[in-house]
């Protein structure tokens, strides 16, 4: 069987409110869907990640072209490293969800011609259902308190919220406001971007802590690992890596520096379904446990991480996910949270299967306004990039 083609089609789908964070605010989210077809008519699906934006992906998927058609598309290893080495792509990342997108609907491929579904690839099930949390994006308190109240009343367990803004008290009352919606039992997880300094982020997590913290996202820079491990010393809540465990790669350096407690993993990022069980591994080694991150992904980049998801034993805490802010998706069965999991998709290969109706909608929808749907802040593009906070 040989790869003859890669086609691609970048979709913007809406989200019922904006997504608000430290660096500006997004309507939607745009992802570029991957078909890879076969000379055998079997045809793998993927999705990657608009990072850092969809015509970069695009661009490094033209790029990729040439290294992947004609290959076997059941040779994924020998992809990745043909990638890597043939077409010297060592500097990975901005063309990691490219790289990752390919990786995922060769995946589907094989998975299909085994008529499996792909879990039974990785491992098997050591669960049947992944758990996520409920994403806290609203900007004051009230808003804060609403939300986490329409999450704990859909049953999720875990609560995030971005964190990082001018003053810390005001951090404070929106975690004390994602308490009082969410409940005395929720597990309330807080992620700065990088924005403290070490002496902000001792003092501002040590003043969330009497509200209860499951978790404190990258407190400070992730490219400073000793300033991890030095704040990681002084709090009493786990630190969860972040921007500092991009790749299997930065990984091994959050392990070898004490840097967190717990560690986000990314197929995006890191260019693969095949390199987030890499990470996993890493991380277990090391007896940490693993949090999927995102950058947003709609329902096929979904099924394809669940299924590595539930055949990895250290994903045992609530993944991140764009549930509560996305309208609606481009799969003809859209995934259905129930009390905050999903269960893993039965079917061969992925177990989705793409609704040709809304992905005309949502390519129209991006074709229209490519930036429509990108982080816009008139307020942050003008001020003075001012990070860390002390
Ligand atoms: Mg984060």
């Amino acid at each position: 069987m040989r790869i003859t083609a890669i086609e691609a089609t970048p979709v913007a789908v809406p989200f019922r409110a904006d997504e608000v964070w430290a660096f500006g605010r997004r309507r939607g989210l745009v992802c570029v869907l991957v078909e890879v077809r076969t000379d055998e008519g079997v045809t793998g699906i993927g999705e990657a990640a608009a990072y850092p934006s969809a015509d970069v992906v695009l661009a490094a998927l033209r790029a990729l072209e040439p290294l992947v058609v004609g290959e076997d598309p059941t040779g994924i290893e020998r992809i990745t490293k043909r990638v890597e080495v043939v077409g010297t792509w060592h500097h990975m990342r901005n063309t990691s969800p490219a790289l990752a997108a390919v990786d995922m609907a060769c995946w589907d491929i094989v998975a299909k011609i085994c008529g499996q579904p792909l879990v039974t690839l990785f491992g098997g099930r050591f669960r049947d259902t992944v758990d996520f949390f409920h994403y806290v994006s609203g900007a004051g308190p009230a808003e804060a308190a609403e939300q986490a109240r329409e999450g704990a009343e859909r049953g999720f367990g875990t609560f995030y919220l971005k964190v990082g803004s001018p003053r810390i008290a005001d951090d404070v009352e929106r975690v004390a406001a994602v308490r009082s919606g969410a409940g005395p039992d929720a597990r309330i997880r807080v992620d700065a971007n990088e924005a403290w300094s070490p002496a902000a982020a001792i003092r501002a997590i040590r003043a969330m802590q009497p509200h209860g913290l499951e978790l404190a996202e990258q407190p400070v820079s992730g490219r400073n690992l000793a300033e991890m491990a030095y704040v990681r010393g002084r709090v009493d809540t786990p630190l969860l890596a972040n921007e500092a465990s991009w790749t299997r790669f930065d990984q091994l350096e959050v392990v070898r520096h004490g840097a967190a407690d717990a560690v986000s993993v990314d197929n995006q990022m890191d260019g693969g379904l095949l390199n987030l069980k890499r990470s996993a591994g890493i991380c277990e080694a090391a007896g940490l446990p693993v949090v999927k991150h995102s950058l947003g992904e709609l329902g096929v980049a979904m099924a394809a991480a669940l299924h590595v998801m539930a055949a990895t034993p250290n994903f045992i805490h609530a993944n991140q996910c764009y549930a509560s802010l996305l309208a609606d998706d481009v799969i003809t069965e859209p995934h259905v949270y129930d009390r905050g999991r999903l269960p893993v998709p039965d079917g061969p290969g992925l177990g989705v299967t793409l609704d040709r109706d809304k992905v005309a909608r949502y390519a129209e929808a991006y074709a229209k306004d490519p930036d429509a749907h990108a982080f816009h802040d008139e307020d942050a593009l003008t001020a003075p990039p001012s990070l860390p906070r002390l």
